[in-house]
């Protein structure tokens, strides 16, 4: 039986991934749900999985909570601390990081470190702390599985004969990595006319329903250079071994070229809790409700190069991860400040990278010995966005 926590229950992975644990009672209990405001949408999953721990925002939201509980035996804990006690309770044996940002980092480099299985869909923890997040892996034996699904893809390409936290892919033949992106919503819109977006077009994303910063994310692309960092430091592969490929569809999730000419790939509906079933299930396989995918209604399948100048995030999220240390951390919270400000109406949605570019320019790369120099770089890189999103708003 597997005891699960979920980080950030009430997002869209976290409900997907609800979604496939109810298929297999047998299988899966929840033993903690955590979230940050959305109480009402916790308490109806508490009452639906009987948690042990449910984890809210602050001490407030922690009572209402209470109330709306009435009778349940479920404890309500609230803010970081809730989250590291709900990771470490000690019937959980696998976490699911769906907590969305930064916010994320700390409760799942904590999973990492007590050696639990973790299915990592919080990318932006990775690619912040990525040796530090590796280094803890490798020491705990904790079980990493990508949930992301270019990783999971990626991951499922890979010989298979290791142990999930022991790659060494160069060893096995792998050439390089080919991260697949549908491109999102302004694939084929004017450039010329991108100053003009506003947030629910940029989160209209064709063919994933998700977060609203990740979609944001995806519009500009800036999701495909996290993805790219995270997959540096979970393959093990540089920088210039992955390639970025545009496939508006999203059936191809993403391939491994081998060194012999094969090209791995792997197909599926667009749909998350594919990965999510599969870190699940890790080694085996089971039923996560997706549609099977019909090949005889695919019609096309295109791939085309990323244009930079419509995705200038490419370039930056290329340089940070070639920079490494601080870079990405600098990278990531610059981008998290920038995109609220878009979502929130504040500034342009081509204003969002070049905040970001200009954040990246001027706070100095350190090496990220520790997780105290990450943690200082992301608080550096806010304060120097906000500093300059003030500007951009006056
Ligand atoms: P979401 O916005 O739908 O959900 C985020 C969750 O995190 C919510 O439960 C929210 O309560 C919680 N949360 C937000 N801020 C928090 C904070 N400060 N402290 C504690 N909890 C907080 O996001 P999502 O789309 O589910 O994405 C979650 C993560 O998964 C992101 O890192 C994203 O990049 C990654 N991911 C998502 C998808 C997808 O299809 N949605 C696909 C791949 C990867
Ligand atoms: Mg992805």
């Amino acid at each position: 039986m597997r005891s699960i926590c979920i980080l950030g229950s009430t997002g869209s992975i976290g409900e997907n991934t609800l979604d496939v644990v109810a298929r297999h009672p047998d299988l899966y209990r929840v033993c903690a749900l955590t979230a940050n405001t959305q109480i009402e949408k916790l308490a109806k999953q508490c009452f639906k999985f009987h948690p042990d721990i449910a984890v809210v925002k602050d001490a407030e939201l922690a009572k209402q909570l209470k109330n709306l509980l009435g009778d349940l035996k479920t404890e309500v804990l609230y803010g970081s601390s809730g989250l590291i006690a709900a990771v470490m309770h000690e019937s959980v044996n696998t976490v699911m990081a769906a907590i969305v940002g930064a916010a994320g980092l700390l409760p799942t480099l904590q999973a990492a470190k007590a050696g639990k299985r973790i299915l990592l869909a919080n990318k932006e923890a990775l690619v912040m702390a990525g040796p530090i997040f590796m280094d803890a892996v490798e020491k705990s034996g904790a079980e990493l599985l990508p949930i992301d699904s270019e990783h999971n893809a990626i991951y499922q390409c890979l010989p298979q004969s290791q142990s999930s936290n022991k790659l060494n892919y160069p060893a096995y033949g792998v050439e390089e990595l080919l991260l697949t992106a549908s491109g999102g919503p302004f694939l084929r819109r004017a450039i010329e006319t991108l100053d003009s977006v506003t947030p629910d077009e940029a989160c209209a994303h064709p063919n994933w329903l998700m977060g609203r910063k990740i979609s944001v994310d995806s519009a500009t692309m800036m999701n495909k250079g996290l993805e790219l960092i995270e997959a540096m430091w979970l393959f093990r592969v540089p920088e210039n071994k992955i390639q970025i490929v545009i496939h508006p569809q999203s059936v191809i999730h993403s391939l491994v070229r081998y060194i012999d000419g094969s090209l791995l790939a792997q197909l599926g509906e667009p749909d998350m809790r594919t990965p999510i079933a599969y870190g699940l299930g890790w080694p085996h396989r089971i039923d996560s409700g997706v549609k099977k995918l019909d090949m005889m209604t695919l019609k096309d399948l295109n791939f085309m190069a990323a244009d930079v100048n419509r995705y200038p995030a490419i370039l930056l999220a290329r340089e940070a991860a070639r920079l490494k240390g601080t870079s990405p951390a600098i990278l990531n919270a610059a981008n998290e400040v920038a995109l609220e400000y878009f979502l929130q109406k504040s500034i342009k949605y081509t204003q969002i990278i070049q905040v970001v570019d200009q954040v990246l320019q001027t706070v100095a790369s350190q090496t990220a010995t520790s997780l105290e120099s990450i943690l200082d770089a992301d608080q550096l890189a806010r304060t120097k966005a906000v500093n300059i999103l003030q500007g951009l708003r006056s």
